[in-house]
């Protein structure tokens, strides 16, 4: 059996992870990737310190049956030089989470070796799966067996919504920030485009390099990720895989019926979810409520990661595109909150004036030096800076020959949201762009589990 994973981030991790803990036909691995970045991806690439994981060390395990494996590599790692002051839990730079990925590649790698597999790594991007030959193809000529092919190849790339692209001082592609920012003068005023977590790397960042002149970032909704609370062990008695409720309505029923098992009421979750509470404000309430013993946000966030997917593929089609027109920024920023080190830089940043949030539709246009910015509040940025992420489930850039190769032979077809759907039982697909989950991006937690389950299935 010879297994072709294509894309080496943090879902062929844990894929290889799993793998190297399951029983196999004997055969080999052979794993593609397109960029120097292996192991790491677009996420735990090299950057700057500033720039943090958002979630505790027990949500970051590469092997979903042992949620302390990460925290365990890290209280031997430095995990305690990057603690969160009211998580009281290391969260370290996204650089130091991908020495961790690579060391687990590392170990996936030897036991499987050490099992006999054979483990092939080919530094190139793949175009093409030749089903009648069962072998992959790479933009190098290559060909390589593949009698199964797990798509690993990440999510889509950011989109230049504006066109600005090529205009000097807008920057479409942030990460690393370490280098897209490295030229900043510290003075210079900046607008960043969007105001969800990639918008909070690169204001934190900004910040943490000693940047004086003004910030605004800038958001149809004007909405902040939420404030991550502590975390709390949380079970669920009336949401399960096998009787996920079909309606929005049903959810929220379920939701309650859990909070009622804790003696709390659904009223303060509904509130998040509802409320125009100024952003500033709800960001200052979210940090005095890091520790609050209430559970409707923590058990929203697990919840939605656990069992969004399930839950999306059973709504009807009229919910799903309701979620997606008119909550998907509400449900993303409860789903995927800031870590509190860095609610309290913007909190810092926002009172003393040097950021605002400005929410509104704009219009920005490249100016004879740097950008006008056109909307309710008109102003000349001398830097722009995307933060808006690509929509969920878009096809990553490395992977769009492929992904239409397999198209045209009739092997994957796409989805109703985008994504891609194997039409041949030897196709899978891990991760963001996979049709049928969720438009929350998975996190770590969530490809550990799909890894650890889809492991035994490419053993058959
Ligand atoms: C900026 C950012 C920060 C995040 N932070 C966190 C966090 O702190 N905690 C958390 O739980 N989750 C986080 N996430 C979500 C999730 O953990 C990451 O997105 C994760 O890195 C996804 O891993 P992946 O392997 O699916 O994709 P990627 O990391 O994108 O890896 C895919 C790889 O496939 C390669 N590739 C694609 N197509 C081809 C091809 N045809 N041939 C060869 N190679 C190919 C690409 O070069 C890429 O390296 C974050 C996401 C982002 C974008």
């Amino acid at each position: 059996m010879e297994i072709a994973i294509i894309g080496a981030g943090a879902a062929a991790v844990s894929l290889l992870d799993a793998l190297s803990l399951t029983q196999h036909r004997p055969g080999g691995i052979t794993v593609f990737e397109d960029s120097p970045s292996w192991w790491r991806g677009r996420a735990y690439q090299p950057d700057a310190d500033a720039v943090r994981v958002n979630a505790p060390p027990t949500l970051m395990s590469v092997r979903a049956s042992d949620p302390q494996h990460y925290a365990r590599w890290l209280t031997e790692h430095g995990g305690h030089d990057h603690v969160d002051r009211l998580l009281g839990v290391p969260i370290v730079p996204r650089a130091h989470y991908g020495t961790y990925l690579a060391a687990s590649a590392d170990d996936a790698i030897a036991r499987l070796r050490s099992h006999g597999r054979r483990v092939e790594l080919v530094a190139d991007r793949v175009t093409g799966w030749d089903a009648a030959r069962a072998t992959v193809r790479t933009a190098g000529g290559g060909v390589y067996p593949a009698d199964r092919l797990v798509l690993c190849a990440g999510g889509g790339h950011p989109r230049d919504h504006y066109g600005l692209l090529g205009a000097p001082g807008f920057v479409l592609e942030p990460y690393p920030l370490a280098r897209t920012l490295a030229d900043v003068p510290p003075e210079a005023s900046i607008a960043v485009i969007g105001s969800g977590l990639t918008a909070v790397d690169i204001v934190v960042t900004l910040a943490d390099r000693g940047h004086t002149g003004p910030i605004t970032m800038l958001s149809r909704r004007g909405l902040l990720p939420a404030v991550q609370q502590t975390l709390m062990p949380l079970t669920f008695h009336h949401l399960a895989h096998q009787r996920m409720p079909d309606t929005v309505a049903g959810l929220v029923t379920a939701m309650e019926a859990e909070l009622a098992e804790h003696g709390q009421d659904l009223a303060p979750l509904a509130a998040e979810l509802t409320s125009t509470e100024d952003p500033v404000d709800r960001l200052r309430r979210q940090l005095s409520e890091v520790d609050s013993p209430y559970l409707g946000r923590r058990l929203l966030a697990t919840g939605i990661h656990m069992f969004g997917s399930a839950a999306w593929q059973r709504l009807p089609a009229q919910e799903r595109a309701w979620l997606r027109d008119e909550a998907l920024r509400t449900v993303n920023s409860l789903a995927s909150p800031m870590v509190p080190g860095n609610a309290e830089i913007l909190l810092r940043l926002f009172d003393s004036g040097r950021l605002r949030l400005l929410a509104g539709t704009v219009k920005i246009e490249p100016a004879t030096h740097g950008f006008r910015v056109h909307g309710a509040d008109e102003f000349a940025p001398d830097i722009v800076v995307n933060a808006v992420n690509p929509v969920a489930h878009s096809v990553p850039q490395r992977s769009e020959v492929l992904v239409a190769s397999l198209r045209e032979s009739g092997v994957a077809v796409t989805g109703e949201d985008g994504g891609l759907t194997p039409r041949d039982e030897r196709i899978f697909v891990l991760g963001a762009f996979e049709s049928g989950t969720s438009f929350v991006a998975p996190s770590v937690q969530t490809l550990a589990v799909r890894a650890a389950a889809l492991a035994p299935r490419l053993a058959q």
